[in-house]
């Protein structure tokens, strides 16, 4: 079985404790096309459970493919088994070293801080690479002779993980916009695990969970700058931070001054068409998701709207794929087939636009939505910002409280009622 996000990709869970499991296709019902929840749970650690489960399945009951776990698309290339390589002999070298933070006790409550965090795996696994040190940050690339060059490519500082991350300019401004009132620290420092050991010494973080995400979006911010040249103003990097935090935490955090505009700019669909809206949602405290469909001709008319609960930890992205491809089946039921796609996950869009699939973990999913869509006489799929897609967001949310699939036919729910007839008012007023 393949996992990500572990670093040897098999499951901790020791083989006594599954009997007569052989194959991972046990794990799956063949009917419904989902995974055995309780069996998995029943079975794995809770940690192995929850990583089996959080990987998303195409009710199509597609065939197995091989999968290359060290690149991002799967596929296997001479560069990335080079790489693979190259880092089994560092870690060699530094396990014989006793790597660089020899403090058990600071790693060990570090460690439990990440794992308490209420935000997606993506999030916490970015971090905890950040305190161990193996971000590929342009000194310790250096380091391991992958570069020459350990300059900072916004400043020229020396980049370690302390500098991209806390004492870079870039990094300082993000870090100031982001409104924690955050004590100052003595500069430079090396290690961002410093940083946060510091910081939580001084119990001066009021919210990890959005120090996390901000931290991880720096980063994020850095990578785009380094690979594609482009770079977000420190003031947008915030409040996105902050509109994420409130997202993947469900916890009300103000957006930063200047930041007013939560107005509607939902479009209804072309002469004879439908739109489809969809969006996830990620319950992490209660390892479960949901989805939201919501459906509407030329009029803004409700066609069929849908609220699911899904009982699997899946991830932000994973989920926003299973939310697409549902929102595919309903309106195929509904007998719909001239159909605008519409979702606020760029990677899902990109992977069911572009040839290449996306991430693999969905994708088997982006499949499935690619073989769906080829059954509508048209179809189109967008990318549009999270205040547009408002309606199918709150039907994703709404799921939390239900234990089912809840779907509405020529009705609208009465939790959207409010949005659906501000998203028309706010097109009849812009046009
Ligand atoms: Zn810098």
């Amino acid at each position: 079985m393949y996992i990500q996000f572990i670093t040897n990709f098999k499951v901790i869970t020791p083989q006594g404790l599954n009997l007569g499991l052989v194959k991972v296709a046990q794990l799956i019902d063949e009917v419904t096309g989902m995974w055995k929840v309780d069996l998995i749970r029943k079975t794995f650690f809770p940690h192995d459970a929850d990583l089996i489960l959080g990987i998303p399945l195409s009710p199509r009951m597609p065939e197995d493919s091989l999968i290359w776990a060290w690149s991002k698309n799967g596929n296997f290339t001479v560069r990335s088994a080079y790489r693979v390589a190259l880092k089994t002999r560092q870690k060699a070298r530094s396990d014989n070293e006793g790597g660089e933070c020899s403090n058990k006790g600071k790693i060990a409550s570090l460690w439990e801080l990440i794992w308490q965090l209420k935000c997606p795996n993506k999030i916490k696994h970015f971090l905890w690479r950040a305190f161990k040190n193996i971000l590929p940050t342009n000194f310790c690339l250096a380091s391991r002779k992958v570069t020459v060059d350990c300059s900072c490519g916004f400043c020229g500082g020396f980049e370690s993980s302390g500098h991209a991350l806390w004492d870079c300019v870039v990094a300082m401004d993000v870090w100031k916009e982001i409104g924690l009132n955050l004590p100052i620290l003595k500069q430079p420092i090396k290690n961002f695990v410093d940083v946060v050991w510091a910081l939580k010494e001084m119990d001066g973080v009021s919210d990890w969970e959005l120090f996390a995400i901000t931290a991880w979006m720096v980063w994020n911010n850095r990578n785009v700058f380094k690979h594609e040249g482009r770079c977000k103003d420190p003031k947008r990097i915030a409040s996105e931070a902050k509109e994420y935090a409130m997202e993947v935490t469900d916890m009300p955090r103000s957006l930063s001054c200047g930041h007013t505009s939560i107005r509607s700019k939902w479009c209804p669909p072309k002469h004879g068409r439908f739109k489809v809206n969809v969006d996830g949602a990620v319950f992490s405290n209660q390892k479960c998701c949901g989805i939201g469909v919501v459906i509407r001709n030329e009029e803004g008319q409700i066609m069929g709207a849908m609220s699911r609960k899904l009982p699997l930890p899946l991830g932000t992205v994973e989920v926003e794929a299973v939310a697409m491809e549902e929102g595919i089946n309903l309106a195929r039921d509904l007998g719909l087939w001239e159909v605008e796609i519409e979702s606020d996950a760029q990677v899902i869009v990109k992977a069911v636009t572009d040839a290449d699939l996306g991430p693999s973990s969905i994708r088997k999913v982006v499949e499935g939505i690619k073989m769906g869509l080829g059954s509508f006489r048209h179809w189109s799929v967008s990318h549009i910002r999270r205040h547009s897609n408002n309606a199918a967001h709150i039907m994703a949310r709404e799921s939390r409280g239900t234990q089912e699939c809840q779907i509405w036919v020529e009705d609208t729910p009465s939790v959207i009622a409010n949005q659906i007839q501000l998203d028309v008012i706010c097109e009849d007023s812009l046009s």
